[in-house]
């Protein structure tokens, strides 16, 4: 891989958001925190081939609250019918929402910071955007900054799923997504 493809691949990551290159939500696999880990739902989990698994509430796959780590399952036994949510409230595994507009190179540099390196993704988050000192409305955000060409201006905090957010989930994005991004970087002539 050349130096020049990576550049390129940098380069392009600048003009691409969270909603870009993140999983659709109608493929990512969750759990609900109602689910018994018994020897099915474990097979399930491990034939999904991922290491880290969003948890809902009840039958709400838009009520993402955190995450189980499949190493979490380690020491369960599959025959004592715990819970998910047994696991997932003792081990405390903090998920973050990310809004679907969030500039990639902003989102690698909150991966960056070490501290998370998973987040959902929501339609424009519901909580009011705050710009050169004064609160606009989504939308009117939205427009004005892209027309500026300001579309970074955008970026907000990434939120606490474990805090009720009254969120429309459209995806699930990992470091990996942006960095395959990177990667695979075509040059082409535009
Ligand atoms: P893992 O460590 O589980 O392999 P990665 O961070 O390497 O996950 O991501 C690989 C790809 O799988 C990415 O495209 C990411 O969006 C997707 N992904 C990660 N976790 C899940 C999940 N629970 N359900 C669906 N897709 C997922």
């Amino acid at each position: 891989l050349s130096t020049l493809k990576i550049a390129i691949g940098a380069m392009e990551l600048t003009k691409k958001s969270v909603r870009d290159v993140m999983t659709d939500i109608d493929d990512v696999f969750m759990l609900s925190e109602d689910q018994v880990l018994n020897a099915e739902t474990m097979t399930r989990v491990s034939d999904s081939g991922y290491t880290r698994i969003p948890v809902y509430e009840g039958n709400n796959r838009n009520k993402v609250k955190n995450l189980l780590y499949v190493s979490d399952l380690a020491l369960i036994g599959k025959d004592n019918n715990i819970t998910v949510k047994a696991v997932a409230r003792f081990n405390k595994r903090r998920l973050r929402i990310v809004d679907e507009n969030m500039p990639l190179t902003a989102l690698m540099d909150e991966f960056k910071m070490g501290d998370y390196h998973l987040a959902m993704v929501a339609k424009a988050l519901d909580v009011k955007k705050h710009h050169n000192g004064k609160f606009v409305d989504d939308k009117m955000d939205n427009f004005i900054l892209k027309s500026m060409k300001l579309v970074e201006a955008t970026v907000l905090p990434a939120v606490d799923a474990s805090e009720d957010h009254p969120v429309t989930l459209v995806g699930l994005i990992t470091l990996e997504d942006i960095t395959e991004e990177l990667l695979q970087a075509e040059i082409t002539d535009e």
